[in-house]
């Protein structure tokens, strides 16, 4: 039986042989191409120089149709025909490969995804100096041989680009960490598992010292960050908590921070980036919020009314009223102090937030609080 070397080996020549074929190169030449250790699959399989030339004939969105090409150099529906040139196409064609499998696959429905153009600049950027040039086509040419979901750019059919079906909070992290104008990410839970053995690999391979092994995909464990989920589930309150909630939320999206799973992390994080006194004001309203186990919302208005009473003398007759946490409803905390009458009593009079809130139990009606459904339903 022939070794898995001796049959890498063949695969290896065929691919030369059919790649010197498409190119009009000579077979020595690809040969050395499809050879070489940046070529060999750094983050997975060794990219398929036959497989990949299939995808312009077989591929049902970018392959042929009736016999005229719909790929070329400039992207879908170009004139620009592919010029390979140079004799280290087919290497910077599986660099890239290798920069796509950084990212989750996502759905790219009709108009969702990265653009092929933007995944471009950043494939260019991330690869510098091994290749400082991507076209448009050939990133989608290896995004269709890797499989990833394609799909036109909506009510554009002219249009050069495709939507690529990878995630975005991933690459935005990808690009910000390549773009050398742009301030490093301080926070790094979006970087894509392979990202550092992948940069690790870029950086031996200039330095001609490159000594990676294909990296081995390590499922990680969840995390859980019950401060964080609370957090975001007050974005769009109307109030300070609200606000905090809003900043820190696209704080962890422009990775600017990390998560904060716990409120010591939290307050870190804004003595890191430098928060102002009132910011922090606020920021401890939320960590008081957390601790306490609810939420209070702030009062709108408040009455306190003499009424007769029912032979017993007379009383008051309370009535507040909060926002409710998303601010398009309300709290209402109504108090009877009626000798023979008393009674107490709080509502939630919010169609959206009595799908997502509920009062602690426990408390005084005076003493209310809201805590959210979705997180930590027994923490009540
Ligand atoms: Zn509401």
């Amino acid at each position: 039986m022939p070794s898995s070397n001796h049959l890498d080996n063949r695969d290896i020549q065929k691919d030369a042989r059919a790649w010197a074929a498409f190119t009009g190169s000579n077979y020595t030449a690809a040969l050395r191409q499809m050879k070489s250790p940046l070529a060999q699959g750094l983050l997975g399989e060794r990219l398929s120089a036959r497989k990949l030339i299939a995808m312009l004939s077989e591929h049902p969105l970018i392959g042929d149709r009736d016999g005229s090409p719909r790929l070329g150099e400039n992207g879908v529906n170009s004139e620009q025909a592919w010029s390979f040139v140079r004799d280290v196409d087919f290497i910077e064609l599986a660099l890239v490969a290798d920069f796509l499998r950084l990212f989750p696959v996502s759905d790219a429905g009709t108009g969702s995804g990265i653009s092929s153009y933007t995944l471009k600049h950043t494939a260019e950027e991330f690869l510098k100096p091994h290749c400082s040039y991507v076209s448009n086509g050939r990133l989608i040419w290896v995004a269709a041989a890797l499989g990833l979901p394609l799909s036109s750019v909506e009510y554009d059919i002219n249009n050069p680009n495709l939507m690529v079906g990878v995630t975005e909070r991933e690459h935005d992290y990808v690009r910000r960490a390549a773009d050398p104008a742009k301030p490093a990410p301080q926070g790094h839970h979006y970087r894509p598992a392979g990202f550092q053995h992948l940069e690790a690999a870029l950086q031996q391979a200039s330095t001609g010292t490159l000594t990676a092994e294909r990296w081995n995909e390590v499922v990680s464990e969840p995390d859980p960050a019950p401060f964080h989920d609370w957090l975001l589930l007050q974005l769009g309150r109307r109030d300070a908590v609200g606000e905090v909630a809003f900043h820190y939320s696209a704080g962890v999206n422009d990775s600017d921070h990390d998560i904060a799973h716990q409120p010591e992390e939290f307050l870190n994080i804004l003595d890191t980036v430098g928060a102002s006194s009132e910011f922090y004001a606020a920021a401890e309203r939320a960590v008081a919020e957390w601790a306490a186990g609810g939420v209070r919302t702030d009062r709108i208005s408040g009455s306190s009314d003499d009424v007769e009473g029912h032979g017993a003398g007379g009383g008051t007759i309370e009535r507040y009223d909060y926002y409710c946490p998303c601010g398009q409803g309300e709290v209402l905390e109504e108090h009877d102090n009626i000798p023979g009458f008393r009674e107490h009593d709080v509502r939630l009079l919010c169609e959206r937030c009595r799908g997502s809130w509920h009062f602690v139990e426990g408390r005084s009606v005076r003493d209310w609080a809201l805590w959210p459904t979705v997180v930590n339903a027994d923490a009540s």
